[in-house]
């Protein structure tokens, strides 16, 4: 039987008396989708900092996907807060109502039968609530009202860890607080051998979507998952749950992963470094990213190759195809290769609507035919490696809808599919001895799962 120490280190404050917030700092790198609304029920969950969490369980357990928003019990937030003006409302007086798209206030009042002569009060409750006026799609808005029909309290979930909860004073006077609510984070593992499908291999592990989307993100510089897996491709991923009141309710980031393909091993394990910004490495501290996207699109086909010595298909004239055309409907987003500076935005002869990126000294790449241009890339602006610059089009001399995209090192032409991409930054060096550390630790504990796993099987 083995014990796995998970490091929880949210700071633990309860959701008391002058509203003290628990920051969960460690989360800093997660999209507020990815935080479980945790409740603080328990106040020993709270206090605890080096939660031990079994991991022997050789299934994964299974629990509920909640959605992106999911609500919270209501009771069990009236318990949660210790503070006297929110246990006067008990579960029972609380009427949820779920934002719908197209939603503003003054409908969304309207539809759930609230005067709208409560709004100016709301929103003048306290600096927090001007977040009412930002309905989300599928956010849960609970209201209590009193025997009268005059609303008493009204809560909007912002997202897993926020509420926003406004409370009446007098018949005109609201105030508002933002309650914060703690969470826990556990390690989970999963591992799957490919038999048919990617899809079937995650199911088998009991991997959600996101993972694995997440999962084919941080490989997708060496492995193209569309066209490289084989049956008996194995792959193995420590991953955080989210948990709220026991129950999960949500993933945080892979943590390690493994996907062996091919004969080859890739390994990724994610660190932080000091500015706060995550990446995945390999064991050996380089990046697992490259410092260009070889394909900067989603497309359908390759209409046409690097060929030097090609006849255009319009001008029926031997003419260098000087890079490399991807079919894709019209509108499909074109997202820069790499880093770099936009040094060209605007229309260049047969090549239509055309972006030049520099990406440092020597590279450039160039994307054309595009239907039209993204904000982003406005002629002198830096961009980042994925933004969308534009989108796919038959502008200029195209037979039909595709990007047609060049890539040149030091001013010459190189093809695209083939050219060797160098690596983005690896680990720095002065980090180098606490990246070594915590890679072997995430490795060894990929390895122990895996054993776990195995020996229950
Ligand atoms: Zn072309």
């Amino acid at each position: 039987m083995t014990y796995q120490k998970v490091k929880t280190d949210y700071k633990t404050a309860i959701l008391a008396k002058s509203s003290t917030t628990a920051k969960i700092t460690r989360w800093a790198g997660l999209k507020p989708w990815h935080w479980g609304l945790y409740l603080a029920v328990g106040i020993t969950v709270l206090v605890t900092i080096g939660q031990t969490i079994r991991n022997d369980s050789p299934q994964i357990k299974q629990s509920k996907q909640p959605s992106e928003l999911d609500i919270l019990p209501l009771n069990s937030l009236a318990i949660a807060n210790a503070d006297p003006p929110l246990l006067r409302h008990s579960a029972a007086e609380w009427h949820t109502h779920k934002v719908q798209s197209g939603d503003n206030l003054t409908f969304f009042f309207k539809r759930i039968g609230l005067s709208a002569h409560y709004l100016p009060h709301l929103l003048a409750s306290g600096p927090h609530a001007k977040r009412l006026q930002n309905l989300m799609p599928g956010q849960m808005i609970q209201i209590h009202l009193d025997a009268t029909g005059e609303l008493i309290a009204l809560r909007q979930h912002l997202n897993h860890t926020q509420v926003l909860h406004i409370e009446r004073q007098s018949p005109n006077r609201f105030t508002s607080q933002l309650i914060e609510l703690p969470a826990e984070t556990r390690i989970n593992f999963g591992m799957a051998t490919i038999e048919g499908s990617l899809a079937a291999a995650a199911k088998k592990a009991q991997l959600s979507a996101k993972v694995m989307a997440e999962l084919a993100d941080i490989f997708a510089y060496d492995i193209d998952f569309a066209l490289d897996l084989r049956p008996r491709d194995r792959f193995k991923v420590l991953y955080e749950e989210i948990f709220v009141d026991g129950s999960k309710v949500g993933t945080g980031p892979i943590l390690a992963a493994e996907f062996r393909t091919q004969g080859k091993v890739y390994q990724a394990i994610r660190f932080t470094d000091t500015q706060g910004n995550s990446n995945y490495y390999t064991p050996q501290g380089k990046s697992l990213k490259k410092a260009f996207i070889r394909t900067p699109v989603n497309y359908t086909r390759i209409s046409s190759h690097f060929n030097l010595t090609r006849k255009h298909p319009v001008l029926h004239k031997i003419r260098a195809h000087k890079g490399v055309d991807y079919a894709a409907p019209h509108g499909t987003p074109v997202k820069a290769a790499g880093d770099g500076k936009v040094i060209f935005t605007g229309t260049k002869g047969g090549y239509g609507n055309t972006i030049i990126l520099q990406h440092g000294t020597q590279y450039s790449t160039l994307y054309a035919h595009l239907a039209r241009f993204s904000p982003q890339s406005c002629q002198g602006c830096n961009i980042k490696q994925g933004e969308i610059i534009g989108y796919v089009g038959k502008s200029g001399l195209a037979t039909g809808n595709h990007l047609h995209f060049e890539f040149r090192v030091n001013g010459e032409h190189r093809d695209p599919l083939t050219v060797t991409l160098p690596n983005a930054q690896g680990i720095l060096p002065n980090l180098r001895s606490q990246y070594f550390v915590h890679a072997s630790a995430m490795l060894n504990l990929l390895e122990h799962r895996e054993n776990v796993m195995l020996a229950a099987q």
